[in-house]
């Protein structure tokens, strides 16, 4: 969600700026901006609503010298996306130029105060007040930029990460964060600024996160300094990526998602390496094992999340009761964090977000941490907020998710997830060992079953074909693949804009029944498992009011084949594990229909791929 980009060096900035301003386009936005300051001195600013390629064509006529900017993908939260308020904005003297990521919440005050003292404003954005605020700091101080952000920084309630250029000085950026991301990248002689690292890893690997509540100060020729509002030096934490260019590149695939879907059994490799031991047949979670006691005294896990995140967690409850015996709860982060929770120093919550950003589930663990409760963090991007606010926590390692619609860091949540179940069951001894071991083996050949499932591509692509102008879905699954049938339809939701629902199998007679006609296909999860049987008499229920099933079975399955309309095979594998194999057709399904509709496939309209505001 937005993206922030910044420059300042001896290159120049303005192709630095619009290349990282692709670079996080999978973030989702409606508007891109550039301010420089040109090799005249002049501070020009280029905006318009729409893809990064408007404001390039845009900018084609115009003065892009310098050696210095900042730029911008704008999420609209306060006002509409058009020209005038996308960012950067301007000051009322046009002597500052800001790009803000987040939202401030008391802008309307702000706003008229700075009316009352003659200040006029261009746009509807609550960034448009920020800017004003600093100027008028400044000017009725009569101090340095840095002072007047700290001063206006201390007025402001929200969230923010923003940074700010000056005419006239065209050595400096003032960068900013509160609960929106912010990163410094080290070169030489150079600094790159951005939302995440994704634009900063092919110029240097160092980089420095900007914590909550501290400003940077981003000079040519001299060290980076990071201060606080209060002025407290702060210490630099410089920290080495791992992030490669080539993952950041479509590596030959039309879009970005059918990439990720790909890269599965690849992912699944990365996020249980140096996990599980064959040769001492153990699987080891060291944020579990190092908590060892903390974990095995928890009377209560509670499991917060949102969108597919949530959907691992709902898997995750079921394995953690199953092995571990321990009541879970699973919360929408953004419900939780605004209702008042009862949570005690025995509790274990656990956040799970794969950009480690999302601002509900932080502000979650927040509330969670000041209840003295446990927290443990499940993320992918190393470095991000929610690791670092987090007591312990496992990364689910699967490389940079740039398609919006999440694909990857679900089936790697999943794993995660059964890596902390067995891990604390075993603790816990409340897990049989054939059990334990079978899992431990189902879970080594993950990678293998995946790569099968992938076999189904060229099938799925055809059957795609015949949903192209279906309106509504239903998708159904029991168990372990309810949430996965949650997950196949918000799939199909965001990228193809089809309405669909996910239900538990056995709940359709209780409403979505009325629902079935020869009008809706039901994509039903019947694979071979403890309750087949009952979801096989779901799918007669709805043949016998002319519905159309396509169902995802286990391989050789020959009772479901005889009565669905169309039936995918995926190979067999141990009940809890299902929901990461049939996770996997319905993610082509998904994309497949959405490319027939000639949908944005990775960046869907209106969504963003880390939602950084609440
Ligand atoms: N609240 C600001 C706006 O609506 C910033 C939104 C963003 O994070 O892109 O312009």
């Amino acid at each position: 969600m937005c993206g922030i980009v910044g420059y300042v060096g001896y290159r120049e900035a303005y192709p630095v700026l619009v290349k990282g301003l692709h670079r996080l386009e999978y973030r989702g936005y409606d508007s891109a901006g550039v301010a420089l300051i040109c090799n005249d001195g002049g501070l020009n600013v280029y905006k318009s609503k729409g893809k990064v390629a408007e404001l390039e064509r845009y900018a084609e006529t115009q003065d892009v010298s310098g050696t210095i900017g900042i730029a911008h993908t704008r999420w609209a939260t306060h006002g509409e996306p058009n020209d005038v308020n996308a960012h950067p904005h301007f000051s009322e003297s046009e002597r500052l130029a800001i790009i803000h990521n987040g939202i401030v919440e008391n802008y309307a005050l702000l706003k008229a105060a700075l009316i009352e003292n003659g200040y006029t404003f261009k746009s509807c954005t609550d960034t448009e007040v920020l800017v004003q605020l600093i100027e008028y700091v400044q000017t009725t101080n009569n101090c340095t930029l840095l002072e007047a952000v700290q001063m206006a920084l201390r007025q402001v309630v929200g969230a923010y990460a923003i940074a700010i250029i000056e005419k006239g000085d065209p050595d400096r950026i003032i960068a900013a964060r509160k609960s929106s991301p912010l990163v410094v990248g080290l070169g030489n002689d150079e600094y790159f600024l951005a939302s995440d690292a994704t634009p900063i890893v092919e110029y240097t690997n160092k980089v420095v996160y900007i914590n909550d509540g501290e400003i940077a100060v981003i000079e040519r020729h001299k060290p980076l300094r990071v201060v606080t509002l209060d002025n407290e030096e702060s210490t630099l934490d410089v920290k080495k990526l791992r992030m490669s260019i080539s993952q950041l590149e479509k590596g030959g695939y039309p879009h970005f998602m059918l990439k990720e879907i790909f890269e599965q059994p690849k992912t699944i490799v990365d996020c249980i390496r140096g996990r599980i031991n064959v040769e001492a047949d153990n699987v080891i979670l060291s944020g579990v094992i190092d908590n060892r006691e903390r974990f095995l005294r928890a009377k209560r896990i509670i499991i917060v999340a949102c969108g597919t995140s949530w959907h691992a967690a709902l898997i995750g409850e079921y394995l953690i009761e199953e092995w571990c015996r321990i009541p879970v709860e699973v919360e929408y982060a953004s419900e939780f964090r605004y209702r008042n929770p009862v949570i005690s120093p025995d509790d274990i919550v656990i956040a799970i977000s794969q950009s480690g950003e999302t601002a509900d589930t932080l502000a979650a663990v927040e509330l969670a941490k000041s209840r003295g409760a446990f927290i443990f963090g499940i993320c992918n991007v190393v470095g991000s907020s929610i690791p670092r606010a987090t007591d312990s926590g496992a990364y689910i390692h699967v490389g940079p998710e740039i398609g919006v619609a999440s694909t990857k860091a679900f089936t790697g949540q999943v794993t995660v997830l059964t890596m902390l179940a067995l891990t604390l069951a075993r603790a816990k001894g409340s897990i049989e060992q054939p059990l334990y071991l079978q899992m431990l083996g189902e879970l080594v050949r993950l990678p293998d079953l995946l790569e099968d499932v992938l076999r189904l591509n060229a099938r799925i692509e055809d059957l795609s074909k015949i949903f192209t102008y279906t309106k509504n879905f239903l998708y159904l699954g029991r168990g372990y693949n309810y949430p996965a049938a949650l997950e196949g339809a918000l799939k199909l939701k965001e990228i193809s804009y089809i309405h669909a629902e996910g239900y538990p199998a056995a709940e359709m007679k209780h409403g979505p029944i009325a629902l079935i006609d020869s009008e809706i296909p039901v994509v039903v999860i019947a694979t071979t498992d403890s309750i087949y049987e009952k979801t096989v008499s779901n799918i007669q229920e709805i043949k016998a009011r002319g519905g159309k099933v396509l169902a995802i079975v286990t391989s050789g399955d020959q009772t479901v084949r005889n009565i669905a309309d169309y039936v995918l095979e995926v190979p067999t594998v141990a009940e809890p594990l299902s929901p990461i194999v049939s996770a996997i057709p319905l993610q082509l399904l998904a994309y497949y229909i959405a490319v027939n509709k000639g949908r944005d496939v990775d960046q869907p309209r209106n969504l963003a791929k880390s939602v950084t505001v609440e």
